[in-house]
Order: structure tokens, then sequence, then C-alpha cells
């Protein structure tokens, strides 16, 4: 690893140099944070679990004609991806409320919306990722009119998507959040989505039980945050059956045995 140059090291993933110009490494850590990572924590296997998901969500988004930076899975923990320059903006999707919208407008958490909200919010740690309007998008220049309508357009058509996805298999998708990326073809750039999609950055709810299969095990001190993750992935067929509760981690593997 060391031999690699780091490009960027973020609170779940690190980005180094890719083996190709225009290409970078993305790794999935165990770390968890929330609350602006005022809470810190691990969950074992979280990274392997997540690079698999959001490779498998990714292949299917690309094979629908949305175009996103995953290239290839790399091994347990690695993607290949292509270089963008990242969008600052967060774009959250919501089916139902839930986390900040019940906490602000006082909605009750679980209530299916009449419609399908997105909203933005500024990436900017120190200043706790503010939600922003278009308006200000626009005003700062974080984005263009087109490269809006493009994030809104991908927005919408990755949600449709993947609540058809989950609900195939037993689960609410009550909310994502979504970042975008600028894909620079000379002095031209296209909107391509980036980051990843994974049980981190969205809010999964079995069906029947409303138990949560995702980060809020984590933020809100339920426990059984890897187990949640593990049947997201064993539902969607990426765990081999058997194999449910053992996520083959060779890195760990290896720190048992000593080496
Ligand atoms: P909320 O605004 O209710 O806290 O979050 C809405 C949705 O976006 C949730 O699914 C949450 O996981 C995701 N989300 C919002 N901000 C972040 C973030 O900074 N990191 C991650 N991993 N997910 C986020």
């Amino acid at each position: 690893m060391s031999r690699r140059r780091q490009i960027y090291e973020g609170k779940a993933k690190i980005l180094y140099e890719g083996p190709e110009p225009g290409t970078l490494i993305q790794y999935f850590k165990d770390d968890a944070t929330a609350f602006n990572a005022q809470k810190k924590g691990t969950i074992s296997g979280k990274g392997v679990l997540n690079n698999r998901i959001s490779e498998h969500v990714f292949t299917l988004l690309g094979g629908l004609g949305i175009p996103t930076h995953f290239i290839r899975r790399l091994n347990m923990r690695e993607q290949l991806i292509r270089q963008v320059e990242i969008v600052p903006i967060e774009v959250v999707v919501r089916n139902v409320a839930a986390g900040s919208l019940s906490k602000r407008l006082g909605i009750e958490e679980g209530q299916q919306l009449p419609r399908t909200i997105i909203e933005y919010y500024y990436k900017d740690d120190a200043l706790g990722d503010p939600m922003i309007a278009d308006e200000h998008i626009a005003c700062f220049g974080w984005a263009s009119q087109e490269e809006m309508n493009d994030i809104a357009d991908m927005a919408v058509r990755v949600n449709d998507f993947l609540c058809g996805l989950f609900a195939g298999i037993g689960i609410r998708l009550v909310d994502f959040k979504l970042e975008f990326g600028r894909l620079w073809e000379n002095d031209y750039s296209r909107i391509i989505l980036a980051d990843e999609i994974s049980p981190d950055g969205c809010r999964l709810w079995d069906m029947t039980t409303n138990e949560k299969l995702d980060k809020d095990r984590f933020r809100r001190d339920l426990g059984g945050e890897a187990e949640a993750y593990q049947e997201v992935a064993r539902r969607l067929g990426l765990l081999p059956e058997g194999e449910a509760n053992s996520v083959l981690d060779l890195e760990e593997h290896r720190q048992k045995r000593g080496k």
C-alpha cells in the first residue's frame, strides 16, 4: 500500500493514484463516523462489504446507461475508478421521512412521503455540510444549471432503479446520498456518478419488520451493524449462502494468523 501515492483520505475511504492517468484506486476502510466525525468507530468487514455492494449497484446502474466512475473491482477492499473533479454537493434523495428531515420538520419517521424529495447539501466538514438551495449553487458557482439538470435527472433515475432493486429483496429504500463528479475530456466536462452506494449512505429498512439495515445502527448505538451490512449483501446475492456470517477478508485473516 505504501508504494502508492495517496491522493486523499476521507472518513471511510482512501484514494490512491491509479495505474493509468485519469484513474484512481478507491480503498474501502472499516472506519465509521457519524455526526460530522464526532462519533468514531469501526464496523468489522464493512469496507469489504461496501466495496462489493457498491460494485454491484454501480455495475447495474452503468448497464442502465447511467455514467459512473466505476471501472472494476480490484480486490476485497479496492476498486479502480475514473478520476473526477468532485462537485461539492451532496445530493440526498428521500422517499420516506427519517433522519434530519424528521428532526427539522417534526415529521414522524417512517411516514411515506407523498412525493420524492431531492435535497442538496454543501460538502464542507468544517461547516457540517449545511443544506443549500439551487440559488446558493448558482450564486456561488458550485455547479452550472446544465450540470444541476443532469444531476437531478440522474438522481431520480437512480432512485427509481434502487427502489425496485431493494423492494425485490424485501428492503425499503428510505433515503440515500449521492455524489457526482466532472469527467474532463479536453476542454469539456460531463457529469458522472461518483463515490459509492452502500449502507453507509443509504437508509435501508426491512419491509416486514422495519429493522434498520444501514449505518443508523452505528449512529444510534443499536448494535449489530456488521450483521446488517452482511444481510444487505446476502440478499443482493453477493455472499455465498452459508458464508453470511464470515466475510472473507484476507487482511483480517493474516492478522489473525499473526503475519
Ligand atoms: P440525513 O440528512 O437524514 O442525516 O441523511 C439522509 C441520507 O443521506 C441518509 O441515508 C444518510 O445515510 C445519507 N447521508 C447524508 N449525509 C451523509 C454523509 O455525510 N455521509 C454518509 N455516509 N451518508 C450521508
